[in-house]
C-alpha cells in the first residue's frame, strides 16, 4: 500500500516539463481521479528556478548519498538537501512511500521512466507502463544499492525519475509537457491498481539496465578533442555494435565504438557537457 506520495518539480531549475506540471497541478489540483491518493506537490530547488539555472552551487540531484546528508552542508543546494531530507525523508526512514521527481533532458530519449531497482513492485510498475505508454522507455539504475545513489527521489521509501527529452533548458515544449503529464497519470493510475491488489497480470517487457558514462577524448592538457558523431547524435536507446561511429575528431578523423554492443543514451547531454560525459551506455534486458 502506498499512502503517500510526492511529486517534485524543479530539482532543477531549468527543466521546463516538471517545473510546469507540478506548478498546474499546485494551483488545479491533481486530476481528480486520483484524489484517493495523498498526493503532495512540491518543487525542490525555487532559487535556481527563478534563475532558469540547473543549480546555483552544486547539483542538487547528487546531496542525497548518506555520506552528504550525514555531513555539515556547504552550500546552497547542500542546505536545501538537508531540508527536503526532513520535508521528505528521513532518507531510509520516510513518511512517503514514493517520491517521483520529474525531470527532461536535452538528449533525444523519449519519456524514460528511471528506477533504481527491480524489484517486483518496480517490475510491475515497468510493465504497465510500457502497456499503455508504448513509446516509453525503461531505464534500470541498480549499479549500485538505492540507498547510495545520490538522487533526491531516494529520500522516499521507493523513488523514480521521470526523464523526458528532448528539450533544451530553460524552456518548454508542448511534446515533451505531453509525455510528461502522461507518464505521470499512468504512475499514479498504476499505484490506484497496485493499492487495490489490481495490477494485471502483464507480459515482460523491454528494459535498459545502466552500464557506464562514455567521455569525450581529450588531450594530456584537457582538452577536447572530438564531438558527438551526427550518426549518433539524437539515436538514443538505439544498437550501437561495434565499429559503428561515435566521435568526430577535430582533425577530421572518425572514433569509432568498440567493444560489447550498447545502448547509449543521454547523447549530449547538456548538464553533462562541462563533466566532459559524452552519454551513458546500457544492455537491453526485460523485466
Ligand atoms: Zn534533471
Amino acid at each position: 500500500m502506498l499512502q503517500k506520495i510526492a511529486i517534485v518539480g524543479g530539482t532543477h531549475g531549468n527543466e521546463m516539463s516538471g517545473i510546469q506540471l507540478v506548478s498546474n497541478w499546485l494551483r488545479h489540483g491533481v486530476p481528480s481521479s486520483f484524489n484517493d491518493l495523498d498526493i503532495t506537490c512540491l518543487f525542490a530547488n525555487t532559487k535556481a528556478m527563478e534563475a532558469n539555472v540547473r543549480f546555483l552551487e552544486e547539483d542538487l540531484n547528487r546531496q542525497f548519498t548518506p555520506q552528504k546528508l550525514a555531513a555539515t552542508p556547504s552550500c546552497l543546494e547542500a542546505r536545501l538537501a538537508h531540508e527536503l531530507n526532513e520535508k521528505l525523508g528521513p532518507k531510509g526512514n520516510s513518511d512517503f512511500d514514493l517520491v517521483i521527481d520529474i525531470h527532461n533532458t536535452t538528449s533525444s530519449m523519449g519519456a524514460t521512466l528511471i528506477i533504481l531497482e527491480a524489484d517486483e513492485f518496480h517490475v510491475q510498475l515497468a510493465r504497465y507502463v510500457k502497456h499503455h505508454m508504448p513509446e516509453a522507455n525503461v531505464l534500470v539504475e541498480d549499479e549500485k544499492p538505492t540507498q547510495e545513489h545520490p538522487y533526491l527521489c531516494t529520500l522516499g521509501n521507493r523513488g523514480l525519475m521521470i526523464e523526458v527529452g528532448a528539450q533544451p533548458q530553460g524552456l518548454l515544449r508542448a511534446d515533451v509537457y505531453a509525455l510528461t503529464e502522461k507518464m505521470a497519470v499512468v504512475i499514479l493510475a498504476f499505484i490506484q491498481q497496485y493499492n487495490q491488489n489490481n495490477v494485471p497480470a502483464l507480459p515482460p517487457c523491454d528494459a535498459f539496465r545502466f552500464i557506464e558514462n562514455i567521455l569525450y577524448p581529450r588531450d594530456e592538457a584537457g582538452h577536447r578533442l572530438a564531438m558527438i558523431h551526427p550518426n549518433l547524435q539524437d539515436q538514443d536507446f538505439s544498437e550501437l555494435k561495434s565499429g559503428m561511429p561515435v566521435f568526430t575528431h577535430f582533425d577530421g578523423s572518425q572514433e569509432n565504438w568498440q567493444g560489447d554492443t550498447v545502448f547509449p543514451h543521454f547523447i549530449n547531454e547538456a548538464a553533462y557537457h562541462k563533466l566532459h560525459v559524452a552519454f551513458a551506455t546500457a544492455t537491453k534486458t526485460q523485466l
